[in-house]
């Protein structure tokens, strides 16, 4: 494991995603997510380094594999096991480079456990940092002073990814940036406020790559891919022509426009991600739009199901004004809209958001303990209800919509893909039950029922 190498062997790069010991979250499905970003990082290693990617949500690191540099990212809940990775690995002699988007936000914290930090996008300091690494010189912090142009970015190395992450989806990001304010959300942060695009070229190579080792069945990480509409029927269009599959993020708006829904189930489209956040605080986040009333949600819900497209849904509890009826509300209309695959979290101040100094100021949070900043437990104090409350409702949501009996009624609307709408509600079902199980909290949860607020579940 030492940093010297023989001379004619190649240097090891080994990049990992970390994940708490014990940890258990509700999206852990059988198939992992394609780690787009990691394998874009690594692309500028090879092939001076022997590069390799571990995910510790396949697999933890019992051991420590040999290594000559160690890059580990970090996600606020990941951090601790992050730095305990680097700490052994630097306890033996092997350089850390941390970079991630906690580490972004707090580089200070992470700088007493790595030789060298990223903060910021880090394509455009890759080039120096793996020079850095092969002469053995690192510096402290290397922190990009421009965005990167997505065209110069190396196609990702996506070979380096297991079968595993490779069999049910890749990825692929088309675009970076988010104009949109949404206090809770760190991208604009992280990858700024203006949208930047790859080239429809670049693209097509991606995809040409990709198309050799997926199963043509692809997640278009773009934090808004329909945000630019005459853009992404161009993409499309490559989408069709590769003969790809895919899903991807979008917003309500998209239900208005029956053009582009057509074009986009022309295309492969399975279904959209639709960040519904809330249904009385929706409104808070997108001020622009005109669904700020669930029955205007539910038009736009049906307009986009009549295409045939599928929706995952994201809601968020605990937002300043919602009290514990939220949940159940939440849930009977998940059930009735059909939504094919919901995702529901706690509302969680990561540092680095507008959220986070805000609640910091009010004295709303909990504790800081960054394992918890997961998305699955309260760490602030909501103000519509008790911490415990959050908790308990959350947990109920999880355990209802993961019921067979559930998954069963809102597939009820049988289309061609709800064979792969089962499977995928079934491969989170059994991390959606455990962590049920885990929080589950039988004095509130009796409390909350004789209350009328949750129905026994
Ligand atoms: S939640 Fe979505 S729309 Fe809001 S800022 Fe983040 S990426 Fe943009």
């Amino acid at each position: 494991m030492s940093w010297r190498t023989p001379r004619t062997a190649r240097r090891r790069a080994l990049f990992i995603f970390p994940r708490t010991p014990g940890a258990v979250t509700a999206n852990d499905a059988v198939f992992p997510f394609p780690l787009v970003g990691l394998s874009q990082l690594a692309a500028y290693f090879e092939p001076d380094f022997e590069v390799r990617i571990h995910d510790e949500t396949r697999a933890p690191l019992r051991r420590l594999p040999a290594a000559d540099l160690v890059l580990v990212t970090t996600l606020t809940s990941t951090a601790a096991r992050a730095y305990e990775i680097a700490d052994a690995y630097r306890a033996a002699g092997v350089p850390v480079v941390l970079g991630g988007v906690h580490a972004t936000m707090l580089p200070e914290e992470a700088a007493p456990h790595a030789d060298a930090v990223v903060v910021g996008e880090a394509e455009p300091v890759m080039e120096r940092l793996v020079a850095d690494a092969a002469a053995g010189r690192l510096r402290p912090v290397y922190r990009a002073e421009t965005r990167p142009d997505l065209d110069d970015l190396p196609v990702p190395a996506v070979h380096l990814l297991s079968r595993r992450h490779r069999f049910f989806m890749g990825g692929i990001q088309t675009s970076r940036g988010c104009p949109q304010r949404c206090n809770f959300c760190s991208v604009p942060a992280t990858f700024g406020r203006r949208l930047r695009v790859k080239s429809l070229g670049a693209l097509d190579r991606e995809l040409a790559a990709l198309a050799r080792v997926t199963r043509r069945r692809l997640f278009v990480v773009d934090d808004n891919f329909t945000l630019a509409r005459e853009r992404a029927l161009a993409i499309l269009e490559l989408f069709r022509r590769h003969g790809f599959r895919w899903m991807g993020f979008s917003n309500l708006a998209v239900s208005e426009d029956e053009d582009f829904l057509r074009a986009l189930r022309r295309s492969g489209c399975l279904s959209l991600f639709i960040g519904f956040e809330s249904l009385h605080a929706h409104a808070l986040f997108h001020k622009n739009d005109r669904y700020h009333d669930p029955a205007e949600m539910r038009r736009a819900v049906a307009r986009i199901h009549a295409h045939g497209i599928g929706i995952q849904g994201s809601f968020i509890f605990g937002f300043d004004g919602e009290g514990p009826e939220v949940f159940e509300e939440t849930a009977a209309f998940i059930q009735e809209t059909g939504i094919e695959l919901p995702a529901v979290n706690i509302l969680t101040p990561f540092p680095g958001t507008a959220l986070f100094d805000e609640m910091e100021r009010a004295g709303r949070l909990l504790h800081r303990d960054w394992s918890r900043y997961d998305m699955s437990h309260v760490v602030f104090e909501p103000r519509g209800m008790t911490p415990a409350e959050l908790q308990q409702g959350y947990a109920w949501t999880l355990k209802y919509l993961a019921s067979p009996t559930s998954i069963l009624r809102r597939l009820g609307r049988r289309t061609v893909d709800t064979p792969y709408f089962l499977v995928a509600n079934f491969a989170l079902r059994n991390a959606q039950t455990r962590l049920a199980r885990r929080l589950w909290n039988p004095p509130v949860q009796a409390d909350l029922e004789s209350r009328g607020l949750l129905c026994r579940s």
